[in-house]
């Protein structure tokens, strides 16, 4: 059997340290090509680029891994990497991370990390997106790293059900306080947000996104209380938002002209 094409992309960049400690961990397993942005591109979700031009420039910065900095957003990264960059080949999986800060929860719908990672999965490839719960650029990611390995081997090994993406979050702490790995659902949270105002020096306003995390979600199966308990969250996730129940509730609702 040849080894495993393994994709490896993100959305803060291809210079952040958590994009290093995932090539780290996936050349273990297969060939590692990177497409990731040259730029930040945190909350940018499924956002993708269209009256603008793409450009890719090879780089070296991975020893031995192929790697290709992209001017677009993640998904832009995905795209590019399977009709240009890999064309004509098979991606067995997609690694996308680690993101340098929590994806748990609703934050799964902003963010470029797992939005890349279900670009690769809506194209019929295995993707895992993965966050440490530690935004810091100096943030350390070697506690997570051999529970990452667990989990790459068992995605490259076992076919996933229904969705083809998995959504990792690994909490912030020492090797010893991570006690295991737990696969849950997503945490009914939500963000409470406020805008500060300020003035530019031309004293114009501006506005600036803050916001608060609130949770009253505290069922034992979430992904919240997974990490809060020192687990690392493993969510299936499906980019399908079809609400089934309210597709049979609502039928009254259907009509055909008479
Ligand atoms: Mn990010």
């Amino acid at each position: 059997m040849s080894k495993p094409l393994i994709l490896v992309t993100n959305d803060d960049g291809i210079v952040a340290p958590g994009i290093r400690a995932l090539v780290e961990v996936a050349i273990q397993f297969g060939e590692v090509v990177v497409v990731a942005p040259d730029s930040p591109q945190s909350g940018k979700g499924h956002a993708i680029t269209i009256h603008d031009p793409l450009r890719l420039k090879h780089v070296r910065v991975f020893p031995g891994v192929e790697a290709w900095e992209c001017s677009g957003t993640p998904v832009d990264c995905v795209k590019l990497a399977k009709h240009v960059v890999l064309k004509d080949r098979k991606i067995d999986l997609c690694l996308s991370g680690i993101n340098h800060g929590s994806n748990a929860s609703i934050n799964i719908i902003y963010s470029g990390t797992l939005s890349a990672a279900m670009e690769a999965s809506l194209e019929g490839v295995k993707s895992i997106g993965l966050s440490l719960l530690d935004y810091s650029f100096e943030a350390d990611f070697e506690p997570g790293k051999p529970w990452i390995s667990r989990i790459i081997r068992y995605a490259l090994n076992n076919n996933f059900p229904h969705g083809k993406l998995l959504n990792v979050n690994i909490p912030k702490g020492s090797v010893s306080s991570i006690k295991g790995i737990r696969v849950c659902r997503q945490a009914n949270a939500r963000w409470v947000e406020e805008f500060m105002e300020g003035r530019d020096p031309n004293n114009q306003p501006y506005y600036w996104l803050t916001g608060k995390f609130i949770n009253e979600d505290h069922a034992t199966d979430t992904d919240v209380w997974a990490l809060e308990n020192g687990y690392i969250s493993v969510v299936p996730s499906m980019h399908d938002l079809t609400d089934y129940a309210a597709v049979e509730s609502m039928r009254d609702l259907n009509q055909r002209l008479t």
